[in-house]
């Protein structure tokens, strides 16, 4: 049998995404302090050089199950990566701040909307989020915005998180340039220069009743990116005061699930959530610069109204010809035509239903179980109604979008009611992906009804603590990154004010 190496810390912080990487710089002090904060990651760290910008070999090496994770009946795919900065290496950086009404519908008991926008605008400095100037807006945001201008649409521009954008368009394969401000870049280098312990491959596999974690460190494989882990690869038994889970929307539900834990808490991995996702595109007759440029810059939120978000985006011909609904005569046109494809990222609202849930197969390994409400399938069946007539507007020929048969002409943009309906959806039939994963740990009053308290305390175990996106009860309706830094900071703020406290443990 092979041995068990322990260690002991203050604090362990359980991944180094945008909840992970914000708690381990505010706990930075903790260490200036003379205490011991390490995250455990179970990511490869990549060096600059390894950003290549290539499809097929950054997926692999950046996302989990490399970009093919799906829900448990195969109808959804769920993005999110596993690195060094998690899903904040691939995200596009889009920056936006909670809007008050939802967070006023999550009713949280001590949780209030100014505190999350205050806290929001530390990051977005800390980020240098900002407007990005015109050089780096490309055709395929100029017809967004043009479009939705002539539709009617209130088009908004997306405050971004770069600096130095060179406008390579590959923020999705992780940025080659090293322009985008993930906690990778920002929160993780600073936590590490002040003293806070970084280990990456060192997956997390269960949490203890004794505040104890089994960890397990891997070797580097032959020939993948990233370097070898900090620690030499085997088993650790890692002991802590206070253990923080930032693990992600999934990872977090279901580590907790996996570990026996000595608290009921029957609303562990419910209620989750994603923003349910359709690519659609409209051909024009000349090409379209979208491969150059920020891929997404401008935005069209009728979330309040119609329970729907428009962005521009950009994908490649791997992931687009497979986002694409049908197949056959229109798909291989449509594919044909792709440097002339204007590109729409069309999101749905959806709801916390009853079923809806992350759980653990026998092996431990997650489990989403996701069903399409017809609320959800109508606000997708709008979104597509909505983006077709900002392509035509702007003046495609012909859009490509889930209906009977898949492609629209120009000359039928008056009949789009009658030919894009919520029963084109079908779950399974269409392509959809998500990359918004939220819930699973919602914040509440009490284990009846959440998780967590509002500051990530999970309720009968006060030395457990969620700093992720698995904290939102419900979905947020904007992207979500900046409110889960707000959120993680709040936790820190907990967690410095309780381990500053003399140790009698
Ligand atoms: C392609 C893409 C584009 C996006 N674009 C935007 C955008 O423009 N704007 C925006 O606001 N949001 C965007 N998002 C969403 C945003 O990136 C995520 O919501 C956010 O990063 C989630 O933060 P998190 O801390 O919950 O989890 P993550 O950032 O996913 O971090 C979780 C980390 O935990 C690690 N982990 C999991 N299990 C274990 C374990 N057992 N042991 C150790 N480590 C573990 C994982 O490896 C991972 O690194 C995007 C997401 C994707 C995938
Ligand atoms: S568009 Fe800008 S932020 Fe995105 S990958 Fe290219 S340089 Fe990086």
């Amino acid at each position: 049998m092979s041995e068990t190496t322990e260690r002991r810390y203050d604090v362990v912080i359980i991944g180094s995404g945008a909840g992970g990487g914000t708690v381990a710089q505010e706990l930075a002090a903790l260490v200036r302090d003379g205490r011991r904060v390490v995250v455990l990651e179970k990511g490869p760290r990549l060096g600059d050089h390894e950003f290549t910008g290539q499809e097929l070999e950054m997926a692999a090496a950046l996302y989990a199950d490399a970009g093919g994770f799906l829900t448990a009946d195969g109808t959804m795919t769920l993005a999110f990566a596993s690195a060094y900065g998690g899903s904040t290496v691939v995200y596009t950086g889009t920056s936006l701040t909670a809007p008050e009404r939802v967070i006023r519908r999550w009713s949280v008991p001590g949780l209030d909307h100014a505190d999350i926008v205050t806290r929001s605008e530390k990051f977005a400095a800390q980020n240098g989020v900002h407007l990005l100037e015109d050089s780096l807006i490309n055709d395929n945001n100029r017809l967004f915005v043009e479009g939705g201008r002539k539709a009617g649409l209130r088009v908004e521009q997306f405050p971004v998180n770069v600096r130095g954008c060179r406008g390579s368009s590959l923020c999705n394969l992780g940025c080659p340039n090293q322009a985008k401000q993930g906690t990778n870049r920002v929160q993780l280098p600073r936590a590490e220069r002040e003293g806070v312990e970084v280990v990456t491959r060192a997956e997390v596999v269960r949490i203890g009743v004794d505040r104890s974690l089994l960890v397990r460190v891997a070797g580097r494989p032959p020939g993948a990116k990233g370097g070898p882990a900090e620690w030499p690869p085997g088993e650790y038994r890692v002991r802590a005061r206070i253990v923080v889970c930032a693990a992600g929307a999934i990872g977090t539900p279901a580590l907790l699930l996996r570990s026996a834990l000595p608290a009921r808490l029957p609303r562990l991995g419910q209620a989750f959530t994603c923003h349910p996702a359709l690519i659609l595109v409209g051909e024009h007759a000349r090409d379209i610069t979208n491969d150059v440029g920020h891929p997404k810059s401008y935005f069209v939120d009728r979330a309040a109204e119609d329970g729907f978000v428009l962005e521009t985006c950009m994908y490649f011909p791997f992931v687009t010809a497979k986002s694409l609904t049908g197949f056959g005569a229109s798909h291989s046109a449509t594919m044909r035509a792709f440097p002339r494809l204007q590109m729409i990222l069309l999101l749905a609202c959806d709801r916390a239903v009853p079923g809806n849930r992350v759980a653990v197969d026998r092996a431990g390994r997650p489990v989403v179980y996701y069903r399409f409400t017809p609320e959800t399938l109508e606000a997708l069946a709008r979104g597509t109604r909505a983006a077709a007539r900002i392509c035509f507007a702007a003046g495609a020929r012909r859009v490509h979008v889930p209906a009977d048969p898949p492609l629209i002409e120009a000359g039928e943009a008056d009949r789009l009611d009658a030919r894009v309906a919520a029963r084109h959806f079908l779950p399974g039939r269409v392509s959809i992906s998500a990359a918004h994963l939220m819930g699973g740990c919602g914040m509440g009053g009490s284990a009846a009804d959440s998780v967590t308290d509002a500051w990530g305390r999970v309720h009968g175990l006060p030395w457990l603590r969620v700093a992720d996106a698995s904290l939102f009860p419900d979905a947020l309706e904007i992207n979500p990154y900046l409110t889960i830094m707000a959120l993680a900071d709040r936790v820190a703020e907990g967690i410095r004010a309780e381990v500053r406290e003399p140790v009698n443990a």
